[in-house]
């Protein structure tokens, strides 16, 4: 399998939607710690597969994180789904690790398997993959498969939609962001998709533990060359009683300091596994160590996890970022 660090369009597999034409009951599954694209594009999918009067089962491994509670749907998304299908799709992950329990227990299936997906990491897992490292957010290629399965849009799959594309873009902040994803965000919220209601509630909320979070996290920043990281411990979330892992989006604070080219965040789990997030900014690039790492992502955000005690965790991926960044001609 190879990877191509370059970003390029892919034309949807006409395959695809008239597989899912065919389907008689369709798993999607979406992938582990979901984000509003994860979330967003399962339902927007799924809105779309009940819009065509077709029975769908939406799976992921994890609970629907509170700030997409106000999506349309989300109580019907399982974390363990029964029965059988003949066809599953799966959402928004480069890998079939991160799509958890309901992508391995799909694999024995005899059952067609699509990837869609927009990281510049796939591995082309699925038999046929659709992975279009242009687009912002996958929520921008389950509009254009929403189009071409001709089905009307809706302001339960336009909400949907429109939080993947907001989220992922971090309300069209990021370098990723075209034109593509505006024009589709017009669409949407001329179909009533709240552009307001998204921002409050994936965007500009937090519960204040994860505030007191962030006030233990920063005093403990550290610059390495142009690589600024810090830690979350177990005993730091135990502390201010934030329960999710991962550190509630800090390491984007931190990729913002000027000084900085790269930003981590090393944060300690319960099974001796350390959660990585890193951020670069436009023009560096962290997809490509969180691969090497068995993880993925984005050139400017991505992630791994990774065994062993917090100190080994941050000097083998400190190190590799530092020699990566060195290729790069970042130092
Ligand atoms: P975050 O830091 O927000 O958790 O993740 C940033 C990006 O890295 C996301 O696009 C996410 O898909 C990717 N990512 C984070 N952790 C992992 C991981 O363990 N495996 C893979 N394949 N991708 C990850
Ligand atoms: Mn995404």
């Amino acid at each position: 399998m190879t990877q191509d660090q370059s970003k390029k369009t892919e034309i949807m597999d006409p395959r695809i939607p008239s597989l899912i034409e065919k389907a008689e009951r369709a798993l999607i599954v979406t992938h582990i710690s979901p984000d509003g694209d994860a979330i967003g594009s399962l339902l927007g999918l799924g809105w779309a597969l009940r819009a065509l009067g077709k029975h769908s089962v939406l799976a992921c491994a994890d609970p629907v994180p509170q700030p997409f509670h106000f999506l349309p749907g989300h109580q019907e998304i399982v974390r363990e789904p029964e029965g059988t299908f003949d066809l599953v799709i799966g959402l928004d992950a480069s890998d079939p690790q991160r799509l958890g329990s309901p992508w391995q227990q799909a694999e024995g299936l005899d059952a067609p398997k699509i990837v869609i997906d927009h990281h510049v990491t796939n591995l082309h897992f699925g038999d046929i993959n659709w992975v279009d490292t242009t687009a912002a957010a996958t929520a921008e290629m389950i509009y254009e498969l929403v189009q071409a399965l001709d089905v009307p849009m809706n302001v339960d799959i336009a909400q949907c939609l429109l939080c993947g594309v907001v989220t992922d873009t971090r309300g069209f902040r990021t370098s990723n962001t075209t034109p593509r994803s505006l024009a589709i965000a017009t669409r949407l919220m001329e179909a009533g998709a709240d552009l307001n209601l998204v921002t409050e509630q994936a965007l500009n909320r937090k519960p204040l533990a994860v505030l007191r979070l962030w006030g233990m996290a920063l005093p403990r920043m550290q610059m390495r060359g142009r690589i600024l990281w810090s830690t979350v411990t177990r005993q730091m979330r135990e502390e201010t009683g934030v329960n999710d892992n991962g550190d509630g989006g800090l390491v984007n604070v931190l990729v913002s300091a000027n000084e900085a080219d790269v930003a981590v965040v090393f944060t300690e789990r319960e099974d001796n596994r350390v959660e990585v997030g890193m951020r670069a900014k436009p023009g560096f690039d962290v997809s490509q160590v969180a691969l090497s790492l068995g993880g993925g992502g984005h050139p400017q955000a991505a992630g791994c996890v990774i065994k062993g005690s917090l100190e080994e965790v941050q000097e083998l991926v400190l190190s590799a970022l530092e020699e990566s960044l060195r290729r790069q001609g970042g130092e």
